[in-house]
């Protein structure tokens, strides 16, 4: 299911920070089953009325100059108009208008995407709504009074906001190209693959009029077959900020992920696997998805008979939340290997749409609690009644047991071994709900 992606753009002390916080509420996505990777506060999955949607605060690093201010507003613009369906432009009603907004406002006028201007620190509407007016003069539309603070205007934000949604359910019928995402550091080499696998026919993907999403994703065909590559304007931005790059990074694998059946996480040989891929991976695990561990660049890592060995080591290392996933080493510019891609795609997303029948499954469990025993706590056993499969993308079990608490961690663990030893599964998280059942 893909849901819409809102970002907010504004300049620094604007009172962007407290609004997505505001929306984020508890929903703020930190990994928790994730060890080793902690997340910055950057998105969160937010939910009003019946619309869930994405959202993306793009402001990174406080610029310590004014005169840089202008320039990274831009960038923050530009990564808003890149990744969002629609963007939320703050301004300060205690401010004024001041001419950095003029500037950023051209530039989200010029983007064509829609933009929801609103003015923040209204805390009071009798006293700052003259002042509110001024920001027609930006030309992006009606500015909308709210507080951040005083949470008032919020609703009327979102109404507005939620009226641009594009319509996915138009997209998504009949529509059963693979969608991919490709993922991974700055210049771990994505677009570089994405262009060596669309060859010379490299088609830019509109056939849907008025939709904003399209525009940016590249169809590439293999063996008669149509793949989808999501969001690949987006591998092309650059940016001379490292921090702004790595926040981008993850700003816009977590857009291209959601949409994602599979996602294909880049990592750059010549530069070691590290904690920052980790941070990268760990999304498209977060959401469930089929993924494919690419080691990129692999025609300048020099080679001895154990270098495969020792790099997959270390991404099993770093990565160890995904043990899943398959490795594959390429060379996105001279081409080697890259197209076994396509075989690892249809592959693993047929494992993540693998329905494993009742019957066979609870044989398979059955075997293995009488292999090892489940858990007990002061004298009291874990019983596990049955297990059934829910859902797929990523498969889902229900374990009904006797006691969730007996349940241990290591126990689901190693009962998500077994199920795998007999059905594979490659490639696919898998999702295990306990349930009590008196
Ligand atoms: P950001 O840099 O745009 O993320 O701005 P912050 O969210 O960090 O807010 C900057 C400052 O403005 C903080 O001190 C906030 O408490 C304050 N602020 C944010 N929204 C409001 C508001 O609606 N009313 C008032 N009075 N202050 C606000
Ligand atoms: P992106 O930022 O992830 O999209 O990375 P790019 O595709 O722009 O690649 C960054 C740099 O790495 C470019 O100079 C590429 O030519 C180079 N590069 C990408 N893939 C490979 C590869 O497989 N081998 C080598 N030697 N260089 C590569």
């Amino acid at each position: 299911m893909s849901r819409p992606v809102v970002a907010i753009v504004g300049r620094p002390n604007v009172g962007k920070s407290l609004l997505f916080n505001k929306l984020a509420g508890e929903r703020i996505s930190i990994v928790k089953d994730t060890p080793g990777v902690t997340r910055d506060r950057i998105y969160a999955d937010v939910e009003w009325l019946n619309h869930d949607f994405i959202l993306i605060d793009t402001g990174g690093i406080e610029p310590d100059s004014k005169d840089i201010i202008l320039s990274q507003m831009r960038e923050q613009a530009q990564i808003a108009i890149d990744t969002a369906d629609v963007i939320i432009f703050m301004v300060n009603v205690r401010d004024g208008l001041v001419d950095s907004d003029s500037k950023v406002a051209d530039m989200l006028r010029r983007s064509k995407k829609p933009v929801v201007l609103v003015v923040n620190k209204v805390d009071d509407f009798d006293k700052y709504m003259p002042d509110v007016y001024e920001f027609y003069n930006l030309g992006i539309g009606d500015p909308l009074p709210i507080s951040a603070a005083g949470k008032l205007g919020i609703g009327d934000m979102l109404d507005k906001v939620v009226e641009h949604f594009p319509d996915y359910s138009v997209l998504d019928e009949d529509d059963d190209r693979p969608k991919v995402a490709v993922i991974g550091k700055p210049n771990a080499g994505k677009s570089s693959l994405v262009n060596k696998l669309a060859g010379e026919k490299r088609t830019i993907v509109s056939d849907i009029a008025g939709t904003t999403r399209d525009a940016i994703d590249t169809e590439i065909k293999y063996n008669k077959k149509k793949y989808l590559f999501i969001d690949t304007a987006g591998l092309r931005r650059k940016s001379k900020i490292k921090e702004d790059l790595e926040r981008y990074s993850i700003i816009r694998a977590v857009s291209a992920v959601d949409k994602a059946d599979v996602v294909i996480i880049m990592v750059d040989a010549s530069m070691g696997i590290t904690e920052q891929d980790a941070k990268i991976a760990g999304i498209s695990h977060e959401k469930g998805k089929a993924a494919i561990i690419a080691v990129n660049k692999w025609d300048l890592v020099e080679k001895d008979n154990n270098s495969v060995k020792k790099f997959t080591n270390d991404v099993k290392n770093i990565l160890s939340f995904m043990p899943y996933a398959p490795i594959i080493f390429i060379s996105a510019v001279s081409g080697q290997r890259v197209y076994k891609l396509f075989d690892m795609i249809d592959a693993v997303i047929e494992n993540s749409t693998l329905r494993i029948q009742t019957g066979v499954l609870n044989e398979i469990v059955t075997e293995a609690t009488a292999m090892v025993q489940p858990p007990s706590d002061k004298g009291k056993r874990l019983k596990i009644y049955y297990v059934t499969q829910v859902a797929v993308k990523p498969p889902t079990f229900v374990i009904f047991v006797n006691s969730k608490k007996l349940m241990h961690f290591s126990y689901v663990r190693y009962l998500e071994n077994k199920i795998r030893e007999a059905f594979g599964f490659e490639g696919t998280p898998l999702k295990f709900i306990i349930r009590e059942r008196t």
